[in-house]
Parts: structure tokens; C-alpha cells; sequence
């Protein structure tokens, strides 16, 4: 297992946390130099929050952990392309760099619907990184929304 692929599997321990909670698996953790310095999962509905995203959540932890907003020299590594939101906020965090673990073709805008992260026209780029085990992170997702279906076929019988 090479470095990026130990950081997305810490990201992956992350995303289990949100399908614990029912939540779309979503995880992602923050490293600076080789140190996790923050790790965030989706919340959005346990939360009841918009912003409860996974990167949102670990893009706070790792300010108040560094007492800075700037996140110069950090890197995130996150299961799933980031939205419009986080992107803008990785864009606004000055981080280095992010490594996707899968795509998000109806939603991503690390290149998907858009590419924020590497916009000529705004002044902080983003380096990008895509594919790091992509394949465990978007069985972890297919499982999330077959389960998901199943359980409200299930639930439909019931009320009959
Ligand atoms: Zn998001």
C-alpha cells in the first residue's frame, strides 16, 4: 500500500462512520506533513445542517487545530469528489492538495460538473488527485444506496 492509499483507507474508516449513522459514507481526513491533523465524515442529517458535509467538518477541525484558516502545506484526502460547497472552501483554504478516491458525475466539481479546484481565473489552485482506491470507495456507495432502496421497499409493504 503506497502513502496516498494508507491516508484514503483512513478516510474510507471515516465514510463508515456516516453509513453507521445512515448517513451517505462520505469520510475524508486532513494531513500535514505525515501527520493526520483532522478527520470528518457526513452529518447532514444527524446534524440537520447543510454545511454538515465531511470536508466542511474536517476543514474546522484542522483550523482550530492549527489556529489558522489558512491550510497551507495540508492535504486532503476525501472518498468521494467534493461538491460546488467544499470545493469552494478547499479553494478559500489555500490547501495544497486533495486525492479523490472516486468521482461524482452529477454533483463533483473537481472536474466532474465543474472544476473548481483548478480554475485559472481564482487566485489559490488546488492540486488534484484522482482514482486512489476508487473502486472500494464507490462499492462502499453502491452498497449505501442499494441498501438504502431495499429498505424503503421494505417500508412500503409494511404500510402496505
Ligand atoms: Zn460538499
Amino acid at each position: 500500500m503506497n502513502e496516498a492509499e494508507k491516508y484514503m483507507k483512513e478516510a474510507i474508516r471515516q465514510a463508515k462512520k456516516a453509513y453507521a449513522l445512515k448517513e451517505v459514507p462520505i469520510g475524508c481526513v486532513i494531513v500535514q506533513g505525515e501527520k493526520i491533523i483532522a478527520r470528518g465524515y457526513n452529518r447532514r442529517n444527524t446534524d440537520k445542517n447543510t454545511l454538515s458535509h465531511a470536508e466542511l467538518n474536517a476543514i474546522r477541525k484542522a483550523s482550530r487545530k492549527l489556529g489558522d484558516w489558512r491550510l497551507e502545506g495540508c492535504t486532503m484526502y476525501v472518498t468521494l469528489e467534493p461538491c460546488q460547497m467544499c470545493a469552494g472552501a478547499l479553494v478559500q483554504s489555500r490547501i495544497d492538495r486533495v486525492v479523490i478516491g472516486c468521482m461524482n458525475k452529477k454533483a463533483g466539481c473537481a472536474g466532474s460538473v465543474l472544476n473548481l479546484l483548478e480554475m485559472d481565473g481564482f487566485n489559490h489552485k488546488v492540486e488534484v488527485v484522482r482514482g486512489v482506491l476508487e473502486e472500494e470507495c464507490s462499492s462502499m456507495l453502491s452498497a449505501f444506496f442499494k441498501e438504502l432502496r431495499k429498505e424503503k421497499k421494505e417500508n412500503k409493504k409494511i404500510r402496505g
